[in-house]
């Protein structure tokens, strides 16, 4: 285990690296780079018998306070590149590692429009597909055409398409947790001067209303899920209310309701900020008491969008 930013370190804190601030330590942690050091890195987890967990950035990730007691991957593999550039179409090819920001700047100074709807959402491109981050009408698998991704059991590194994630709100195959992402490949819109301009002002821009309208630290951004269609009967307008925080906002709970150090966000009532001192238990109570909220009053049940890493049984509250 021979690369610099390759070595397999041990008991190794997390609270620092997730959005939370809160949660325990990882018995092994390592960031791997290339696809051999990946290989290596599944041999290691597997020859120990070890749990593996996969770590971006931690901005929707909520780490348990006993941490964890196998290996926690954070992929290094942060290059990003021109791979096809057409007059009509460019695709642009970002490792597992690069943050999602970073990949949209690159896009934007080679003139290369689209993914700046996505602007400001924190994350690697690794938890990004994971979950396929979305804001309003926008999904990332809107650009994603193609990607790498590594066999967690034989440490194969296999060429997919779009297709494979079958991706949905929330969703991509990676749940299942057979595959790590290892680099994905995005089509993008080639700009003229001018579009790229108004492109960039727009990157600013969203991120400008991103930062006056939510918490932007302490935070993993939406709590929870909103529901499908079928799970709900309420209507606004017409309209079935999918929108947790519709419900959310309805209990009146924003800047009031708090655990210990954690409190449901005056600006946002699907956002839980730790206040400085939360522990992550401090945030599965308060979870729970909005969860418990939701059901009493409107018959139905809250499902968190935040992943969770070391916890040995669920701790929220389950169908
Ligand atoms: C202030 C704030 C605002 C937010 N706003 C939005 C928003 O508008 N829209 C939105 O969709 N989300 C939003 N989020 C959530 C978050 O930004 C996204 O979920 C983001 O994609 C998380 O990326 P990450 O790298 O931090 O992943 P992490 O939180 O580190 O991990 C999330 C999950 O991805 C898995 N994962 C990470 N890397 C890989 C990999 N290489 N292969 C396989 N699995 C992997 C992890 O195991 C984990 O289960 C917000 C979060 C915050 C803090």
């Amino acid at each position: 285990m021979t690369h610099t930013s390759f070595t397999m370190q041990e008991h190794i804190s997390l609270a620092d690296k997730n959005w939370f601030n809160t949660g325990g330590s990882a018995r092994y942690f390592c960031e791997p780079e290339t696809p051999e050091e990946f290989a290596l890195a599944l041999a290691f987890a597997q020859e120990n018998k070890l749990s593996l967990h996969l770590l971006g950035l931690g901005a929707n990730l909520l780490v348990s306070d006993a941490g964890c007691n196998g290996l926690v991957i954070r992929p290094h593999n942060k290059t990003i590149a021109i791979t096809q550039q057409g007059a009509e179409e460019a695709t642009v090819t970002a490792g597992a590692g690069a943050v999602m920001d970073d990949l949209i700047t690159f896009c934007l100074d080679h003139k290369l429009c689209g993914l700046e709807e996505l602007s400001g959402i924190p994350g690697t491109v690794g938890g990004s597909v994971f979950i396929n981050i979305h804001y309003f009408q926008f999904f990332l698998s809107d650009f994603l055409v193609s990607a790498r991704v590594i066999d967690t059991k034989t440490g194969e590194l296999i060429p997919v398409t779009k297709e494979w994630f079958n991706f949905g709100y929330d969703y991509s195959t990676l749940h299942k947790r057979e595959h790590l992402l290892f680099d994905a490949t995005f089509k993008l819109r080639p700009a003229s001067e001018i579009e790229a301009a108004y492109a960039k002002g727009r990157n600013v821009e969203i991120i400008r209303h991103r930062r006056q309208r939510y918490p932007y630290q302490g935070t993993c951004g939406s709590f929870f899920r909103n529901f499908h269609e079928n799970e709900v009967t309420i209507t606004s307008n017409g309209r079935k209310m999918i929108f947790i925080a519709y419900y959310l906002d309805k209990l009146g709970i924003k800047g009031e309701l708090a655990v210990g150090g954690a409190i449901v966000s005056h600006q946002h009532a699907n956002m839980i900020v730790n206040r400085g001192t939360a522990t992550s238990q401090d945030i599965v109570t308060l979870g729970r008491t909005m969860q418990e909220l939701v059901l009493k009053n409107f018959g139905i049940l809250p499902q968190p969008e935040c992943q969770l890493l070391g916890f040995e049984s669920y701790p929220f509250l389950q169908k």
